[in-house]
């Protein structure tokens, strides 16, 4: 009774906190400011003149060709007179304070607080987004602020926060922003933590990577089919920029939402779970997530905790250390467990930290050593 109580009041807080975040700053728009000048957008990096009036982006693996005055399929990215631009630099459409483990990355600084921001539009189509008002909407269908690298790094550090992340929409399509960002930040001793649909070409994932610290990329489902049909994306570049974040040696967490019918069938699941122990290492995290109903899949139920809690005695069962059950405050597998001894290692309650017991980077039951960041620079 006492356990059922704390669950539903961990629920109603995780709900408050969540809507309050992202209502105070991302609130479905009323038209934003007009695009500045030519002169005043930032060219675009990673794209190809394919003509004196044709360019193709190089970004994602869509490969956008696009002829002069017309955008890329993510609407954030113009071609005006030959040349690329990006139209959401320096003009974030949600910014705020959230704490680590909502991105989520829970072997990244426990605790720490982050600043937060988004840019409009994806070049993903996923029919379940949560932040769909953001993601799916071109940058002048969104409210956005006007903030230059340099005052969102100044901001960060005038807050004494020494973590910046990019989430809620996709920021390889703000990929200028984000890197010019990066780069600031880690010149003045921020952490830069990705939270990323991973479809990005390798390249400007590599050069971004030199500068980012930490990723958390969706597997959104491990067939080709439902990446098609639900995301109107592919799987393959999607694995191929998780495999690229371990050749970097930058820490990687998996996030897998759980969709019922679609997304759930548990031998694919288990054909996942290989696949990451296989590529990956069986030390990278994995989150399996509740999907709530949202955005085009307003007819599905909530994910089941049974299907969430069989989706993670799979993963156990081929060999994953670290298999964390999201979206379902108050659950034992919100917690971090040593894998050495069993012991919890980190105790979490929604996106409050109950006790951490990693010292050093070590659990300080057995002595284990365990994979993450566990300091701020
Ligand atoms: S980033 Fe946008 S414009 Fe560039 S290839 Fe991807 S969808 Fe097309």
């Amino acid at each position: 009774m006492v356990r059922r109580t704390i669950e539903i009041l961990a629920l109603i807080a995780f709900v408050m906190i969540t809507s309050l975040l992202i209502l105070n700053y991302a609130t479905p728009a009323s038209p934003a400011e007009p695009f500045p000048d030519k002169e005043a957008l930032t060219e675009a990096r990673h794209y190809l003149k394919l003509d004196d009036e044709t360019v193709q982006c190089q970004i994602c693996p869509r490969k956008c060709v696009i002829e002069e005055g017309q955008r890329g399929t993510c609407r954030n990215r113009k071609n005006i007179e030959g040349k690329l631009y990006s139209l959401v630099y320096a003009r974030p459409c949600a910014l705020n304070i959230d704490p680590v483990e909502k991105l989520p990355l829970f072997h990244v600084c426990p605790g720490g607080m982050r600043l937060n921001l988004a840019t409009a539009s994806c070049n993903l189509k996923c029919r379940n987004c949560q932040n769909w008002y953001l993601s799916q909407r071109a940058p002048e269908e969104v409210e956005s602020q006007s903030l230059s690298p340099e005052q969102v790094v100044g901001l960060a550090l005038g807050s004494d926060l020494k973590l910046i992340s990019f989430t809620y929409t996709e920021p390889t399509v703000g990929y200028e922003y984000m890197y010019d960002i990066a780069k600031l930040a880690e010149e003045r001793g921020i952490m830069m933590l990705l939270n990323t649909n991973g479809f990005i070409n390798p390249k400007p994932l590599r050069e971004l990577l030199q500068y980012v610290d930490a990723v958390n990329i969706d597997i959104k489902g491990f067939s080709e089919e439902f990446y098609a049909t639900n995301c109107s994306g592919e799987l393959e570049p999607v694995l191929r920029s998780a495999m690229i974040v371990k050749e970097e040696l930058k820490h990687l967490e998996i996030v897998n939402l759980i969709i019922p019918t679609l997304n759930d069938d548990i031998s694919q699941i288990r054909e996942m779970c290989l696949w990451i122990k296989e590529n990956l290492g069986e030390d990278v995290p994995l989150h399996f997530t509740r999907f709530f109903p949202a955005y085009k899949l307003t007819k599905l139920p909530p994910t089941s905790i049974d299907t969430l809690e069989k989706a993670r005695e799979t993963a156990i069962g081929v060999g994953l250390k670290y298999v964390y059950i999201g979206n379902v405050p108050g659950h034992k597998a919100d917690n971090t467990y040593c894998p050495g001894c069993g012991e919890k290692l980190i105790g979490r309650l929604g996106l409050t930290l109950t006790e951490n017991n990693v010292k050093g980077g070590k659990c300080i039951f057995c002595g284990l050593k365990i994979p993450g960041i566990w300091n701020q620079k």
